[in-house]
């Protein structure tokens, strides 16, 4: 017995200085020490020693394990200092080499539209507000008088998680939560991710962003409508832009209209760019509905307003006259750096 553990202990050391490697080191800690370990099976058979030899041999055993374990531990910490010292030679800094050129991100077209649209609109003392993607029937739907048989509703262009709770299918939602704070006067945009069950090609996606407006206050009308977003327009698309508003219908304002402005690229005299028409359409909008106001809590008698609403995509298409919508999704290098 004494002598296999003299064995065991020369093999061991034997294999530990040839360790050169780390991962080395540690089979041959396995091969020895472990469950299955040469060691490990002279304990396993301590049982047929004599009983009076019993504790010599296990001494015997337990002088060899920590032998080896001792000599296991200092090889390791060798190893460790000359990996680590040739990590620092190799990650040595050489000065002189060319830098490598950093690659910086750029900013999105929709971020870059969507900063122009919101610097118009704090400009005129509007405040961003913004609000859950995930909403339930009663902000998305109800609130904004969309009643439950209305189109808008249908499970075909909605993402639906149960029966109360959607993907927002636009940002009216974070108005009606602004409205119902109850302080008045309200100015306010809410940018932000809508959705909707549409397939995807050049102009739609089930995922896009809106812009929506709302003031509240007294004593407003159409004019302040026409007004905010003729200047508008003209901030967006240059001081020369005519602006039409035809009638329109949303379920959420009464009167509605549909915002046009003149095509920036002819002026109005119709080219390829607005397909011969001279105008563009850019937004939907309309004084809020008597409803609307009533459900948030607003009195329709005192209280009027106005509020607008843009798709962020449409703007960034337009103003940088992209005509696939899909490009603004694909996040390649070549296409954003150009913006
Ligand atoms: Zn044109």
């Amino acid at each position: 017995m004494k002598d296999k553990l003299q064995r065991i202990k020369e093999e061991a050391f034997k294999q530990i200085q040839d360790s050169d490697a780390l991962e080395k080191l540690n089979e041959v800690r396995v091969a020895f020490l472990g469950k299955k370990g040469e060691l490990t099976a002279v304990l396993k058979s301590m049982k047929d020693v004599a009983p009076e030899d019993k504790p010599m041999v296990g001494q015997l055993v337990n002088d060899t394990r920590q032998a080896i374990e001792a000599l296991l531990e200092e090889t390791k910490s060798k190893l460790e200092k000359a990996a680590l010292q040739l990590k620092l030679q190799n990650e040595g800094i050489d000065v002189t080499l060319p830098a490598k050129k950093e690659q910086l991100g750029h900013r999105h077209p929709n971020t870059i539209a969507l900063e122009e649209v919101e610097r118009i609109f704090i400009g005129m003392g509007y405040e961003v507000v913004e609000g859950p993607e995930i909403e339930n029937n009663y902000y998305n739907f109800d609130a904004l008088n969309i009643p439950d048989n209305h189109p808008a509703k249908d499970e075909q262009d909605t993402f639906y998680i149960n029966s109360d709770m959607v993907l927002r299918t636009a940002t009216s939602p974070v108005q009606v939560r602004e409205m119902e704070k109850g302080k008045l006067p309200i100015r306010m945009i809410a940018p932000g991710r809508v959705f909707r069950s549409d397939e995807v090609d050049a102009t739609h996606s089930p995922s896009f962003h809106q812009v929506e407006g709302l003031v509240i206050d007294k004593n407003i009308t159409f004019a302040d409508l026409k007004g905010t977003l003729a200047e508008f327009a003209k901030e967006l698309f240059g001081p020369d832009t005519k602006v039409k508003f035809r009638p329109h219908y949303f379920p959420f304002t009464e009167p509605s209209a549909e915002l046009d402005v003149s095509c920036y690229k002819c002026g109005g005299k119709g080219c390829r760019f607005c397909k011969g028409e001279g105008w563009i359409e850019i937004l939907g909008c309309g004084m809020v509905h008597p409803n609307v106001l009533r459900m948030s809590g607003i009195d329709p008698d005192e209280y009027s307003g106005f509020a607008f609403g843009m798709g962020l995509e449409r703007i960034a298409l337009l103003k940088y006259e992209i005509d696939d919508m899909r490009l603004l999704y694909e996040n390649d290098y070549r296409f954003l750096k150009q913006f």
